[in-house]
C-alpha cells in the first residue's frame, strides 16, 4: 500500500517507522524530521497518491485543520485512518467531511504509549464502516497487537476515553487506598498481596501498581518517569467530560478524578510525571 503519514511525533515517528518496512510511506511534519523516512513538503503532497493516510495529531483542533486539507488533495476511494486521540464530535465531523469528498474514514486511536509505538504491540479502538476497517487491518496488524472494531465514525474515541476515565478513576482510588494504608499502618506489600486477589483489584494495582518496589515493575520502580505522563491523563479526563457534558451523561468519578489531576499537572508539581505519582502526592497530604 501507499501511506501518507501525518505527524511524526512521539507515536507517529514510531509507527510510521514499522510500516515502512512492508509499504511505501511518505511522511509530513512541520517539526519533527525523521531520518530513514521519504519525507514531503507538505500534508497534501504526502497525502496525493496514497491509498492510506494516517494522521497521528496532538488535537481535534489541529485534526480538523489538517483533514481540511488533506481531503481535496486525496485520491477518491483513499482511506483517511485518524489514530489521534481527540473529542468525539471533531472524529465524526472529520468522518462526515471525508465522506462529503468520496473517501473513507477510520477513527482508531491507540492505547500502549511511546513503548507500544515503537515495538508495533498497540492496540487500537476504531470507529468507522467495517470494509474500511478490514481494508486498514493489515496495517494494525503491523503497528500493533490487537484492533477492535467499535462501530460507525467517532466511536473509537468514545471506547478511549471511556477506558481512560476508568483508568484515571481507578487510579486514584489505587492511590488514595495505599496512602490510607501507610497511615493505618498496613505494610504495603501485604496491602497489594491482599488487594491485587480480591474485589478491589485493577489493572492499576495488578499491572501498574503506583507503590515502587511493589508488584510488577512499573513507573513507580523508576521514579515515577513517565509511562504515561499525568497531562496526557489530564487530556483523556477532559476528553471524557466534553463528551459527557454533551450527551448529558452523569459522571461524578470522572468529574472528580479530572479536576484532581488538572490540580496535580496545572498547580502542583505533577506535569512531566507519570500519572501514577498521585501516590507520593497523597503520602505527603493531610486530610483537609
Ligand atoms: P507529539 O506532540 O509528540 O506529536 C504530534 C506531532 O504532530 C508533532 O510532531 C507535531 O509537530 C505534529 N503536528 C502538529 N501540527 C501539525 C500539522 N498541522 N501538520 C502536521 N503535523 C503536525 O504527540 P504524541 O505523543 O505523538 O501524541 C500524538 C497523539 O497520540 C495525541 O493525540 C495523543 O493524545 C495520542 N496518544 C499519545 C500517547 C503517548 O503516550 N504519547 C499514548 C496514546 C495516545
Amino acid at each position: 500500500m501507499k501511506i501518507g503519514f501525518i505527524g511524526l511525533g512521539n507515536m507517529g515517528g514510531p509507527m510510521a517507522a514499522n510500516l515502512a518496512r512492508d509499504h511505501a510511506v511518505t511522511g509530513f511534519d512541520p517539526v519533527a524530521q525523521p531520518t530513514g523516512l521519504t519525507l514531503a513538503a507538505s500534508a497534501a503532497m504526502a497525502a496525493q497518491d496514497a491509498d492510506v493516510v494516517i494522521t497521528m495529531l496532538p488535537d481535534g483542533n489541529i485534526l480538523r485543520a489538517v483533514a481540511a486539507e488533506l481531503h481535496p488533495a486525496m485520491k477518491p476511494g483513499a482511506i483517511h485512518l485518524d489514530c489521534s486521540t481527540v473529542d468525539v464530535d471533531s472524529a465524526r465531523a472529520v468522518a462526515a467531511q471525508a465522506t462529503a469528498h468520496g473517501l473513507h474514514a477510520i477513527d482508531a486511536p491507540v492505547s500502549g504509549g511511546i513503548g507500544g509505538a515503537t515495538n508495533g504491540t498497540l492496540t487500537f479502538m476504531a470507529g468507522g464502516p467495517l470494509p474500511a476497517f478490514e481494508a486498514v487491518a493489515p496495517l494494525f496488524a503491523i503497528m500493533g497487537q490487537k484492533a477492535v472494531h467499535c462501530g460507525a465514525a467517532g466511536n473509537g474515541q468514545a471506547a478511549k476515553i471511556c477506558n481512560n476515565m476508568i483508568l484515571g478513576v481507578t487510579m486514584i482510588a489505587t492511590c488514595e487506598a495505599f496512602a490510607l494504608a501507610d497511615k493505618l499502618g498496613l505494610d504495603r506489600q501485604a496491602m497489594f498481596d491482599v488487594v491485587s486477589t480480591s474485589s478491589g483489584a485493577s489493572w492499576s494495582m495488578t499491572s501498574y501498581c503506583p507503590a515502587p518496589g511493589i508488584g510488577p515493575v512499573s513507573p513507580a520502580d523508576n521514579g515515577y518517569q513517565p509511562g504515561f505522563a499525568a497531562e496526557l491523563m489530564l487530556k483523556d479526563l477532559r476528553l471524557s467530560q466534553q463528551a459527557a457534558e454533551a450527551a448529558a451523561a452523569d459522571t461524578p468519578l470522572g468529574h472528580a478524578a479530572t479536576a484532581l489531576y488538572a490540580e496535580f499537572v496545572e498547580t502542583e508539581d505533577g506535569r512531566g510525571k507519570d500519572f501514577s505519582a498521585m501516590l507520593p502526592r497523597f503520602e505527603t497530604r493531610q486530610r483537609p
